[in-house]
């Protein structure tokens, strides 16, 4: 194979990878097939996974299982000691990791390192200290309530944000004294690679977790069916959020889904429209709309309307795309061919059905190399149209006029998915009064930061069960109720 990636960019040590990581050791799989992974830049091969197997998920599952007397019965003071090692192996592995996400995934190498591997960093960070707390027991009545680690987890994570989605899921298995297979997702493995090393690094003991790459269908529904996985934590697109529930029904082993979104952001009358308009393009377009999250629907009062989409139009001319590691750029590539020709077919779509296009659009310019797309703004766009209901998962905005705010607030809701939304105005009470109206899991009022304490997780079609802080933490326990 021919690799492209310069090694400035990528150690040559991360580009061809032809282990697991099982029971705590690279070992080789039982097939010799691999996984091509490529830079969304350029379209070249940077590197090669192999792709796992049934007999490869049976034999992770059964070192995990191993594992799990050990791990369950660990301290919290040891349980928090080995992820403060897992910590520090991974903070000098910092750059590497900016610079694989920016290499397989597209990001632009601020955003790699601020938030891709920044925000994963804290969270482990905060997971340190959530697991050197000795488990919430609670007296109710006669009863002393328990906590108790739910067994082994089988985690599947998707590309967008491949480091953080991974520590969501690991962080808090390891905290609560669970073990982990980990399939990643099989177009961003390679920063998978790099945890691992910083798992080897910092030594846990062997089969706490492990690592099968390999294919949706046949890693990721090994392992979503397997008889001996207690909880199957994913995250990727409601289809096969979906799949794994069917998959686990047969066993009743516990799900935990983070799915996808369609988000609104609702701009009241009296917002710092400037502001409001400035943040919101920025959240619909982080990552190239590749981020579940993002706020993709703006909803804007009418009397502010035409000036909202003033604002819209000179904000997104501001954002150019190019390469990653371009200091220049602000937008990468969408992650592959496949994901670039779905966002296409979202906007071809959305004009075919009438739909005003004001940036962007199939005619605009993009690089010629790399899976690229324009960042595209749609006004006017009717709340149940495709548009408004699907998650196109790229640089797309759809901007929604409303009369007044009960009518925000109906078109915010009218949708099957319920993840996240924002609410901007003068008056914070009259933003939280909307923001509690919201059917979803997530109201950022104002332009509020992330908080990696707060739980995070998805109403309606966008998921069940929540990860981060401790409501994370409980995700991955059962309840024990001893009578006295
Ligand atoms: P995806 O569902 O195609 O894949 C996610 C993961 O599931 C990958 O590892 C994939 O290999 C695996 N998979 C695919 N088919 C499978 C099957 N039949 N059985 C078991 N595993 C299977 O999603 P994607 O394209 O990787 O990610 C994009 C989607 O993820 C978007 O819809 C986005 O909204 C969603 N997402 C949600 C969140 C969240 O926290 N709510 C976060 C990131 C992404």
């Amino acid at each position: 194979m021919d690799l492209a990636a310069p090694p400035s960019q990528l150690p040559d040590s991360l580009r061809l990878r032809h282990h697991l990581y099982i029971g705590g050791e690279w070992t080789p799989p039982a097939d010799a097939d691999l996984i091509d992974v490529e830079n969304p830049s350029t379209g070249e091969l940077v590197g090669q996974v192999p792709a796992g197997t049934p007999a490869d998920v049976d034999r992770a599952v059964a070192a995990a299982r191993a594992a799990f007397p050990g791990w369950s019965s660990a301290t919290p003071a040891e349980r928090s000691a080995h992820l403060d090692r897992l910590h520090a192996a991974l903070s000098a592995r910092a750059d590497d990791l900016a610079r694989a996400v920016a290499v397989e995934l597209g990001s632009p190498l601020k955003l790699a390192t601020r938030v891709q591997v920044g925000l994963p960093l804290t969270v482990l960070r905060d997971h340190v200290a959530l697991a050197a707390r000795a488990p919430v027991e609670e007296s109710i009545g006669n009863s002393l309530v328990v906590r108790e680690p739910i067994g082994v987890v089988g985690a599947i994570t998707p590309w967008n944000y491949p480091l953080h989605q991974v520590m969501a899921k690991l962080a808090p298995a390891v905290a609560a004294g669970c073990t982990v297979v980990l399939k990643p997702s099989e177009l961003t493995p390679l920063t998978a690679y790099l945890l691992f090393d910083a798992v080897t690094e910092a030594g846990l003991p062997p089969g706490v977790l492990n690592l099968v790459p390999g294919t949706g269908p046949v890693v990721g529904e090994a392992l979503a069916g397997h008889p001996d996985v207690d909880l199957v934590s994913f995250t990727g697109s409601t289809a096969t959020g979906a799949r794994i529930m069917r998959l686990a029904a047969d066993r009743i082993a516990r799900v935990a889904l983070e799915l996808g979104g369609k988000s609104a952001n609702v701009i009241l009358p009296d917002a710092d429209l400037a502001t409001a308009v400035k943040v919101g393009v920025g959240n619909a377009l982080l990552n190239s709309g590749q981020t579940c999250t993002a706020w993709t629907r703006m909803l804007v009062h009418r009397d502010r309307y035409d000036e909202a989409l003033h604002l819209i139009t000179t904000t997104v001319a501001g954002y150019r795309l190019g390469d990653p590691f371009d200091p220049a750029a602000r937008l990468g590539p969408l992650v592959s061919a496949h994901q670039a020709e779905r966002v296409r077919g979202h906007i071809d779509r959305a004009l075919a059905a009438g739909a005003r296009l004001v940036a962007g659009g199939p005619d605009a310019p993009v690089p010629t190399r790399g899976h690229f797309v324009a960042p595209t703004v749609f006004a006017d766009v009717h709340p149940d149209s495709a548009l408004a209901q699907e998650e196109v998962f790229g640089p797309v905005l759809a901007v929604i006029p409303f009369a007044d705010t009960d009518e925000a607030v109906a078109i915010a809701n009218n949708s099957k998915y319920g993840l996240a939304g924002a609410v901007w105005s003068a008056d914070t009470d009259a933003a939280l009064a909307v923001a509690r109206r919201l059917r979803t899991g997530a109201v950022d009022i104002n332009g509020a930061p992330f908080n990696p304490l707060a739980p995070f997780g998805g109403y309606k079609q966008s998921g069940l069960g929540r990860e981060l802080g401790v409501h994370g933490l409980a995700e991955f326990c059962e309840l024990k109720a001893i009578q006295r």
